[in-house]
């Protein structure tokens, strides 16, 4: 991974239990790192590592949902450092904690935890110190769609402009319910659910099918290519559409550099790049949104034939150097 091209507020989403906080931290380590491996992974092993895995690198902040609780009788609101021993205690326990497990944890019962403005004015505050080791810091956010609207603004311009070296990594389970404003700031990755449905032998083919034919400069393979999927089944067309769409985000965070963020194995990661390293963020950006918006047509039922011709050779001009 090239560390200079990683973006600097990243938005993991995944459901409870698919391993996006582990993610985070793994990414995290990567990071802070000071012996970084030649493809792209952390030694495991430098002080650093030990210090990120044990959750207590100096440069590596966690915010998490919190709440009045039994242990802390104050006249404030609470915020992460309150409890940030009961935080690393329930992290190293399991490190795919989910949200019950840590209120129960916090003893906060039947309350519900929030990120609020005490804890935003926290990370702005921490923030304006160098980092503890003279290196990146990382602040993990635990839960952002647990912080409140005023939390979330005076979060907005730290997370477009991070000061150089600071490195956002924020774990959702329901991404839907951040502000939009928030997520647009972020690269998202989407981590998979561990049950996923794996992509079609037969969409896999099919996208590659189109994909040799546009790198190989042949605008009329790319007709017969529209014509065939045309006459296929309604269902097996909108597995092509969705199907797309995750293999496309995979070659997307190779393109990005960040290959462990597409969750594929090495021989995967392999084939894959081979089609990455040719694409270009205008092709991702255009082919992303033609593909959800031809999910919409399908549903709607809109004349297939037409709808495969426009689809492919935007995917042949948008690959032509
Ligand atoms: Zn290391």
């Amino acid at each position: 991974m090239r560390i200079d091209t990683l973006s600097h507020a990243i938005l993991f989403s995944g459901e409870e239990g698919s391993g996006a906080l582990p993610q985070a931290l793994s990414l995290a380590k990567y990071i802070l790192c000071a012996q970084k491996t030649e493809d792209g992974e952390p030694c495991g092993t430098c002080p650093s590592c030990r210090k990120a895995q044990n959750a207590i690198h100096p440069d590596l902040h966690f915010v998490v949902p919190v709440n009045r609780a039994k242990s802390v009788s104050s006249s404030r609101m609470p915020v992460t450092d309150d409890f940030i021993d009961l935080w690393r205690q329930a992290f190293h326990e399991n490190p795919d904690i989910t949200e019950q497990q840590w209120y129960e944890k916090l003893e906060i019962e039947n309350k519900q935890g929030t990120i609020g403005t005490a804890e935003a004015e926290n990370i702005i505050r921490k923030l304006q110190f160098k980092s503890f080791e003279g290196g990146a810091r990382v602040m993990i956010v635990w839960l952002p769609e647990r912080m409140n609207i005023s939390a979330s603004n005076k979060l907005l311009k730290i997370l477009e402009e991070p000061s150089p070296g600071t490195y956002f990594l924020l774990v959702s389970h329901r991404p839907d319910q951040l502000l939009p404003t928030i997520r647009s700031r972020c690269m998202q990755v989407q981590v998979p659910p561990k049950d996923r449905k794996p992509v079609s032998a037969e969409s896999y083919a099919n996208l590659q099918n189109l994909l040799d034919l546009c790198f190989a400069g042949k605008p009329s393979g790319i007709l017969d290519w529209a014509e065939d999927m045309a006459s296929r089944g309604r269902e097996v067309q909108k597995a092509f559409m969705t199907d797309s769409l995750q293999i496309l985000r995979q070659y997307y965070m190779i393109f990005l550099g960040v290959p462990q963020l597409a969750f594929l194995d090495k021989p995967e990661e392999t084939a894959a790049a081979r089609y990455a390293n040719r694409m270009g963020d205008v092709f991702f950006q255009k082919i992303y949104l033609r593909l959800n918006t031809s999910l919409e047509q399908l549903e709607r039922n809109v004349n297939a034939r037409p709808l495969f011709c426009s689809l492919a050779f935007d995917f042949f001009l948008s690959l032509q150097k």
